[in-house]
This record gives C-alpha cells, sequence and structure tokens, in this order.
C-alpha cells in the first residue's frame, strides 16, 4: 500500500533527537527530505532559507524546540509566507499506529507518571512507552495494543492531530515562559491535550493548582477523573491520610498506601493519576496495587545516592524549576542543598518558606551570584563554589548525622553540563568518590 508521504518534498526543521525520528520515519515512507537545522550540517539548508524554493514543498515537520509563535524560527517564517502546512512528529505518528493512547502532561511529574503507567500497563497489555521521555514515538513499533507517551508543551503547540484515548494533566506552574510568549501561551500549549477527545476518551486533570482547576470548567470529555494529592475529590481519586482513594462513585474506596520508592506529596498527585489511567483502561485495583509496590521510582527524582556517617545523599537533578524543587524542600529536613545552573523565570523566591530548613547552601553555574545575594537577604548561610565537585565535597565537609545532602538545582543543566542526566551522574560519580 502506497504511503501518504511517498515522494513528498517535506522540510524537516531541527536535527535533534526528534527530528533524526522524523527524518528516519519519512525516508522510510519514501518522502524527499529537505532539512533545516540551525548547525551547519550535511545537505543542511538552513543558512539558505531565504534562497530555497519553498513552493516545492508539501509539508514542513518541525522538531519540538522550534519555536512557532515567539521568536519564530525563520524556516517556519518562510512555510508561513507560502502556506505550507507545519506538522510534528506526533501527526505524522497518530494516522500511522493502531493502538490506545494514554498522553501525559503537566509541568512537573510527566516522566514519574509515565513511566508508573507503562510498568503497570505491561502487566496486561503490549504497551509502548515514548514520547518526551524515552524514544521519540516514530521509533515505536506500529503495533502495539497501548501508547503511554510524555509530552510536553512543546510538542503540544506544535501538534495539530490532537484526539487522546486517555489525555492527563497534572498541574500547571510557570516554566518554560520564553519558549510560549508568557503564561498564556503556557497554559494553552497545556490545555491542548484536550483537544478532539473521541467517543469513549477519558480526561485526568490534577485539581491541585488553580490553572488547571481552571482548565476543567472547560473540558468537554465523554469522561472527566479528578485527581489530587491533597484532598479526596467529589467524583474523582484522591488521597485521605496515607491512603488512596477512588470515590469516582462518590463511595470512598480505599485502594492502598503510600510506597517508600514513590515518597513525597507531589507522588501522591502522580499515583493518583497513574490509578485514574489504569480504571479507564481496564486494569482494576488489584493489578494496580501489586503492581505500583514493584516500581522502583526514577533515576534524577530524589533518588537515593548513598549514606554516609548518617548522612543521606540525595540525587534530584531533574528539578530544574521551583515547583520541583519545593517538593524535595518539603519532604527533608536539615537540608545542605546545592542548587544553581542556567536560571530560569520563576527563579527561587517562592521557595523562601522552606528557607528555614537549609543548613547551608552551595551555589553553582550562572545563577550563583544572583541567588547568593537573594540568599543573604534571606538569612541562610551560602557560599558560591561554582562546580559541582566542589559543592559535594565542600558539603561532605560539613555535613552531620541526619543531614541531608540535596543536589536540586531548580535551573536547567545547559551552562556546565550536557543535559539534567550528566549533571545528575556526575553528582553520584562524585558522592561515590567519598572516601569515608
Ligand atoms: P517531568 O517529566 O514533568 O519533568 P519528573 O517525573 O521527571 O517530571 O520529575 C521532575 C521533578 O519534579 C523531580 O524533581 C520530581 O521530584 C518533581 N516532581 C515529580 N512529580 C511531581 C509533581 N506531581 N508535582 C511537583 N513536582 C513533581
Amino acid at each position: 500500500m502506497m504511503n501518504f508521504y511517498e515522494n513528498k518534498n517535506i522540510g524537516v526543521v531541527g536535527f535533534g533527537k526528534t527530528g533524526q525520528s522524523i527524518v528516519r520515519a519519512l525516508e522510510s515512507f519514501g518522502a524527499n527530505i529537505f532539512l533545516f537545522d540551525d548547525k551547519v550540517i550535511e545537505n543542511s539548508h538552513y543558512r539558505n532559507v531565504e534562497n530555497f524554493d519553498w513552493k516545492k514543498l508539501d509539508f514542513l515537520a518541525v522538531s519540538p524546540g522550534i519555536h512557532l509563535w515567539w521568536d519564530i524560527h525563520p524556516a517556519v517564517q518562510q512555510a508561513r509566507k507560502f502556506t505550507i502546512p507545519i506538522v510534528n512528529d506526533l501527526d505524522i505518528f497518530q494516522p500511522q499506529i493502531d493502538g490506545k493512547v494514554t498522553a501525559i502532561t503537566g509541568t512537573n511529574g510527566k516522566s514519574t507518571t509515565t513511566a508508573l503507567i507503562h510498568h503497570i500497563f505491561k502487566r496486561k497489555y503490549k504497551a509502548e512507552i515514548g514520547g518526551n521521555f524515552g524514544k521519540p514515538v516514530l521509533d515505536l513499533p506500529k503495533n502495539s495494543g497501548f501508547y503511554v507517551l510524555e509530552l510536553s508543551s512543546y510538542q503540544l503547540e506544535s501538534c495539530n492531530l490532537l484526539g487522546f484515548d486517555t489525555a492527563i494533566l497534572l498541574n500547571i506552574t510557570p516554566d518554560h515562559l520564553s519558549r510560549h510568549g508568557g503564561m498564556e501561551g503556557y497554559v494553552a500549549a497545556k490545555q491542548k491535550i484536550f483537544a478532539n477527545p473521541k467517543q469513549n476518551s477519558t480526561a485526568i486533570v490534577g485539581i491541585d493548582d488553580d490553572y488547571c482547576r481552571h482548565i476543567l470548567d472547560f473540558i468537554r470529555y465523554p469522561k472527566v477523573i479528578k485527581i489530587s494529592g491533597r484532598e479526596v475529590p467529589k467524583n474523582g481519586v484522591g488521597w485521605y491520610e496515607n491512603k488512596l482513594v477512588d470515590n469516582r462513585e462518590n463511595q470512598f474506596r480505599i485502594i492502598g498506601q503510600n510506597v517508600p520508592e514513590l515518597d513525597g506529596d507531589h507522588n501522591r498527585q502522580n499515583i493518583a493519576a497513574a490509578y485514574a489511567a489504569c480504571v479507564a483502561n481496564g486494569i482494576d485495583a488489584e493489578i494496580f496495587e501489586e503492581e505500583l509496590e514493584t516500581f522502583s521510582g526514577l533515576e534524577h527524582r530524589q533518588e537515593f545516592v548513598r549514606l554516609i556517617n548518617g548522612v543521606q545523599y540525595i540525587n534530584d537533578s531533574k528539578a530544574t524549576n521551583a515547583d520541583s524543587v519545593e517538593q524535595a524542600l518539603k519532604r527533608f529536613e536539615n537540608i545542605i542543598w546545592i542548587l544553581g545552573g542556567r536560571p530560569k523565570e520563576d527563579g527561587i523566591e517562592s521557595l523562601r518558606p522552606y528557607f528555614s530548613k537549609i543548613k547551608f547552601a552551595f551555589l553553582i553555574g550562572e545563577a550563583a551570584e544572583d541567588w547568593h545575594e537573594f540568599l543573604d537577604e534571606n538569612h541562610v548561610a551560602n557560599e558560591i563554589v561554582f562546580d559541582l565537585k566542589n559543592a559535594v565535597k565542600k558539603s561532605y565537609e560539613i555535613a552531620r548525622e541526619k543531614d541531608v545532602v540535596l543536589l536540586s538545582p531548580a535551573c536547567a543543566s545547559f551552562d556546565q553540563f550536557e543535559s539534567f542526566e550528566d549533571r545528575g551522574d556526575q553528582f553520584k560519580k562524585f558522592v561515590e568518590e567519598l572516601t569515608c
């Protein structure tokens, strides 16, 4: 059977992990590719957008990092000028597959929730995991029964063919504002996860923040399940004391307890969402509970690394914004805090209520100078150490029994590291090298 993309002329913008998967997939469908990338790479037209013959393109496929509405990428500007349809990897993926899609978004908790849902689905179904977490969607097999996809605001913003079987929005707090031109653009992108429901689609919505509660009023889905990490919602799933409660029928059915690997209030939200996704997809409470207990959590998210002389070392490198750091500061006491990197818009002002728990802070990266001043003003003992190795060494020197050395940077990693994974791996390596 002829593929829709066969012999089409398709521009691809961006040649990172997702861009490469787009090129691979389109080439396998027999399309002719014209590559645009900001780096000079072989056969890339980027430096030549003005002179490129745009009329010959049937589509332009964009990678998630490409700006569409703010600081617009030159290739996108040209495509709009010549009215060429703009698509992304999800648009290409969705019509090709035969299976049910559970899509997960939110400012924080996406990867943990996606991994947890996939872990449980696998027990009963053939299920794939991908998207913003793990493999790009176009690298997934086409005929799995279930797809569990983490979607970022970037992917949602550029996707046209939305419409999922289960759509989950966990939470919204300020993040990635420069990419979306402000909070309004960011919320609009997240909200798109609920566009075009199918006949039996289920929407799962966190109700622990104002943005999500507002969105809830506008969802037109056949089934809506409210979830909370803090309370038991009417017609929803939430928590009462330490127990997960299924209150979808307002019958207050107790399901299970928090598990140690997913400790913390934030994970209660993630667990409630995973439970709602399971019941929406035919998995019962017994299976859910059994599989929850065997889920070991993800690397770089409040990950326990080592205990030295009664001091815990925790790798929370994935905490790149204040809201995710807040979850770690809430959970621990006597904290020696390693933070900094490339700062985001929201800063660390909102973390003030937890400053009394900070025994000392070591500052690294580009944010160090500004935050040093801010922490001084707020009477948090701190020192600029610039690099992570030094931060680990100095933390070790001052740490005493029952302290927690916490890498939870509240910043992106790109000023000093390749990625948050690289930052977390280096932290773990430096901690392993400590001799006691
Ligand atoms: P994401 O994929 O959305 O970035 P992760 O599951 O990778 O989310 O977790 C990123 C960071 O956010 C970690 O520091 C983690 O402890 C914290 N976190 C996880 N779940 C939540 C949640 N529901 N609310 C707030 N913070 C969370």
